[in-house]
Parts: structure tokens; C-alpha cells; sequence
């Protein structure tokens, strides 16, 4: 048994807390904010995420998927909503499967419950890590409530303090590698009101999408019946966060854009201009632990954009890979272990980092692309022949637990593949054809 410091209480840090509480650790959590489940930590905003199956394997492993199936919404398929309001709906997959919609705020409240249900879980909220001295596995915190600083020895510190993690930090004083990329997209969380009678204003089992190539909107149900929505977009230039100045401008932009949803956002001035603007960040580092003391985990290795929706799936499948090392190489080789866990998860980081980035051309500009709609076609058609052959990139991402990095590989050969295939003459009308069946498997080998 050991004495293990989780710094930070967030989606990752609640399971972890679970994970390792169960394997007979002693865990002390700490959180730098209130406690969730108390007080309004979230500002009152529903901001949502989705689950997506690697997320449900690791809850699943831990024996807290059930307490979190009930808080989910489950979303099959992309509506696009172009300019004119015209619907287009593309499922996320040819057998029906759907990824989940999930409160934030709620969730990090039901990780916390789960791990507080255990006995060797102790939770102190209100105390921000301020200094960790890796070598002794010591975290000093600061009592936001009492004003004074306190130092607690473990065997051992796991990070999930997030993005901007204190852990981190003082592992970049000695030899490690690190980048942070701001991308030049910002965004905004604009939330649609559910109907006077509860009824959502849009198909809730949808990820709504209004791909504008430089800049995009999308909304994902919450169980009220309300959706949140996001816009992202960058921050100056000619379609920009910077333009809208005033609520003249605001109208005049979402009357060009987003006519369909003005009906829906009957507050849309007010929200607009009392919502915050958010920065996204990607922060790479290397490597995720010290010695047999430190690993970090979750958004405190691997900062990623949203756009594939995986941040927060990434971070739980990190728990899991880990709860799995320490099953195979016990729980007294923590030296050995954490080496492995590096090793095995860093590749991974670094891959969903790209996917990510990828996936946001994919969401604001190509599924507005006939091109790119023939290819999905194309991909649904050979994968229902040949399931064992093709399984297509989002797929391997959202509903598998294939590694992230030969996920991204795979994608890669898709792409070349794909791009011959569409370079076909008379493609539009020959996709269905045995001709074109036939160039797949010739190219796949
Ligand atoms: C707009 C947006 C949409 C997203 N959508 C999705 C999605 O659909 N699916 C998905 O999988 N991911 C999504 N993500 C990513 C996801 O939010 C993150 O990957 C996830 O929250 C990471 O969890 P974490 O616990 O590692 O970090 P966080 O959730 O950031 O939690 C870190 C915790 O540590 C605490 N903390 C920070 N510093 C300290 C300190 N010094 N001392 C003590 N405590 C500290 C913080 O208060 C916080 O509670 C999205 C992100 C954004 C921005």
C-alpha cells in the first residue's frame, strides 16, 4: 500500500482517485477549487463533453460506468446546418453506434462521488498545489480558505492538474521537453434554451454542426432539453471574434451565418457579451514522469484541442493503461511501471494531439464538401463489405481502443488510398460499383 497525492480533482484526478483507491492505495486528493458537488464552481454554465467508447472502457474498468450512463445524452450522428438552414444528417458510424453527451460539471461531480464511496479516499478541496519536490514525492499546498501553506509527504504524486498543471512546472526545472502552440482560434459557449415545455429545439441524438470553413458553430444536448453551443473562430482578421464589436455587428454576422439558429437563441445579445472568450492550447511535453515518484496524467501531459472530442477520453484511457501496468508489473514496482506507462502513453499523446488539429479541417470545412461526403459514402459502403478490411478513421478514434498512433497511421494510408480512388473518372456516379470495390482492396494490399 502507498501513500498517493493526486493534485487536482477535475474529470481525470476523480478517476484516478477511483482506480487507484481500489487497488488498495491510500489516496489524498487535492483541488485548488471548492467542492463541486457544493458549490458552483462551473459559473453556472453547462458546458459539455462527449464520452466516446475509449472513455467507457476505462469507467467501465473502474466500475463507475453505470453512475455515469445515467447523466448522458447519446448522439449518433453529425446534423450539418448550412447557410440557408438546409439539414444534412451523416450517422457516425454504418451500425448505429453513438457516442454520449455529458455535462461537465455533473460528471466531475460523479467521479468525485464514486471516489469518495471509498474508504482510503480523502478529498481536500480549496488547496492549491504551490511547490512539489519530486525527489521526496512532497507537495506543498496553500489553504485558499485559511491562508497558510501546508507540505504533505507521499510515496508517490500523480498530476491531473489540467493544462496549465503546477506539477508539471516543476518537473520543466530539470531535463524535460515542453511546447505550447495557441491556436488562432478562440471560442465562446453560447447555450440554446430548451422550448417553454422542456422540448429541445433540435434533434437531441445530433451533434449539430454549421461548418463555415474559417470559423464553425456546434451544439450537443444537454438532459434538460437545452443544447450548448460553441463558437469557434479566430480572434482577428475578417471572420473574427475581433469584428464583432457591437450587437449590430453580432446580428448582422449571425443573420449571414447562422440565420437558422436566431430563433433559437432568443438571448443571443446577452450571452454574447457576457460569455467569456477562451484561448485552446496544445501542450506537448516529455517526459510524463520522475523516477519512481511523479507521473502526470491527463491534460497536464497532453493538452489537446477539442475537436475530436478525446481530452478528457485520452486522460481516462491513461488511467486505465496505467491501473493495467501496475496489474502486470505489481504494485510495489512503481520505478518500472511509470517507465512503461511513459513509454506506452506519450506516442499516444502525441498522435490524438494530431487527430485533433486534424479533425477541426474535417468539422469546419470538409463535411460541407460534396467531395468529402462521396468519400464517406464510399468508406460506409467498403467497410460494410469488408468490415475486417476497413474501418475508417473516426471510427478507430471514437469507437475502438485501437492506439491513438495506429489509429493516425491507418488514417494516413486511408487519405492515399481515398485519394486515388477519388481521382477515378466518373466517381460520383461509379461509387457504388464493384469497379471501385475492387481498387479499394487492390490498394489496401
Ligand atoms: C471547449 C472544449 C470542449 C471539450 N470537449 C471535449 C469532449 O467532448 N470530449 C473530451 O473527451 N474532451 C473534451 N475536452 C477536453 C477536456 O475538457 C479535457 O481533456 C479534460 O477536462 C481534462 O481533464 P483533466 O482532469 O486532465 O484536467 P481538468 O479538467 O483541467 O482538471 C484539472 C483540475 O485540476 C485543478 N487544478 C489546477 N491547478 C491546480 C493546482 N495548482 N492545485 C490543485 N488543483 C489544481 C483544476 O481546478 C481542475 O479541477 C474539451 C475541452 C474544451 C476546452
Amino acid at each position: 500500500m502507498k501513500n498517493i497525492t493526486i493534485v487536482g480533482g477535475g474529470l481525470v484526478g476523480g478517476l484516478l482517485a477511483v482506480f487507484m483507491a481500489k487497488r488498495g492505495h491510500k489516496v489524498d486528493l487535492y483541488e485548488r477549487r471548492a467542492d463541486p458537488r457544493k458549490n458552483d464552481v462551473y459559473g453556472g454554465r453547462s458546458i459539455n463533453l462527449v464520452v466516446s467508447h475509449r472513455g467507457w472502457t476505462a469507467l467501465k474498468a473502474a466500475g463507475v460506468d453505470k453512475a455515469v450512463e445515467e447523466i448522458t445524452v447519446p448522439v449518433f450522428a453529425r446534423m450539418m446546418h448550412d447557410p440557408k438552414g438546409q439539414l444534412n444528417r451523416v450517422p457516425y458510424s454504418i451500425d448505429n453506434k453513438a457516442i454520449h453527451s455529458v455535462s461537465r460539471g455533473e460528471l466531475n461531480c460523479r467521479l468525485l462521488t464514486e471516489a469518495k464511496k471509498l474508504p482510503n479516499v480523502t478529498m481536500h478541496f480549496d488547496h492549491r498545489c504551490v511547490d512539489v519536490n519530486l525527489d521526496t514525492a512532497t507537495c506543498t499546498f496553500h489553504d485558499e480558505v485559511e491562508g497558510d501553506n501546508i507540505a504533505v509527504p507521499a510515496d508517490l504524486v500523480l498530476g491531473t492538474d489540467g493544462a496549465f498543471s503546477a506539477v508539471r512546472q516543476e518537473m520543466m526545472k530539470g531535463r524535460f521537453n515542453f511546447s505550447q502552440e495557441y491556436i488562432e482560434h478562440d471560442y465562446k459557449e453560447i447555450a440554446f434554451p430548451p422550448n417553454a415545455d422542456g422540448t429541445p429545439r433540435m434533434d437531441p441524438q445530433c451533434l449539430h454542426i454549421w461548418p463555415r470553413r474559417y470559423f464553425m458553430m456546434m451544439g450537443l444536448a444537454n438532459l434538460d432539453g437545452g443544447f450548448t453551443g460553441t463558437l469557434f473562430m479566430p480572434n482577428s482578421g475578417e471572420f473574427s471574434f475581433g469584428r464583432i464589436k457591437d450587437e449590430k455587428d453580432l446580428m448582422r454576422f449571425f443573420e449571414e451565418h447562422f440565420a437558422d439558429a436566431i430563433p433559437m437563441l432568443p438571448d443571443l445579445k446577452e450571452q454574447y457579451f457576457r460569455n467569456h472568450q477562451s484561448s485552446l492550447v496544445i501542450v506537448r511535453c516529455s517526459p510524463w514522469v520522475h523516477k519512481d515518484k511523479v507521473a502526470l496524467v491527463g491534460d497536464s501531459a497532453h493538452a489537446i484541442v477539442p475537436f475530436y472530442g478525446e481530452g478528457m477520453n485520452a486522460g481516462f484511457e491513461d488511467c486505465k493503461v496505467l491501473n493495467d501496468l501496475l496489474n502486470e508489473l505489481g504494485d510495489d514496482n512503481w520505478g518500472t511501471v511509470l517507465d512503461a506507462y511513459n513509454k506506452a502513453r506519450k506516442p499516444n499523446g502525441n498522435a490524438i494531439a494530431d487527430l485533433s488539429l486534424r479533425n477541426f479541417v474535417e468539422m469546419r470545412d470538409l463535411v460541407a464538401d460534396p467531395r468529402f461526403i462521396l468519400r464517406k459514402k464510399i468508406e460506409g459502403r467498403i467497410q460494410q463489405r469488408h468490415p475486417d478490411k476497413w474501418l475508417p478513421l473516426y471510427s478507430q478514434v471514437k469507437f475502438s481502443d485501437i492506439p491513438y498512433v495506429d489509429a493516425w497511421n491507418e488514417g494516413l494510408r486511408h487519405d492515399r488510398i481515398m485519394e486515388e480512388v477519388l481521382a477515378m473518372p466518373g466517381i460520383e456516379e461509379l461509387w457504388e460499383s464493384d469497379e471501385v470495390e475492387r481498387k479499394v482492396l487492390d490498394l489496401l494490399g
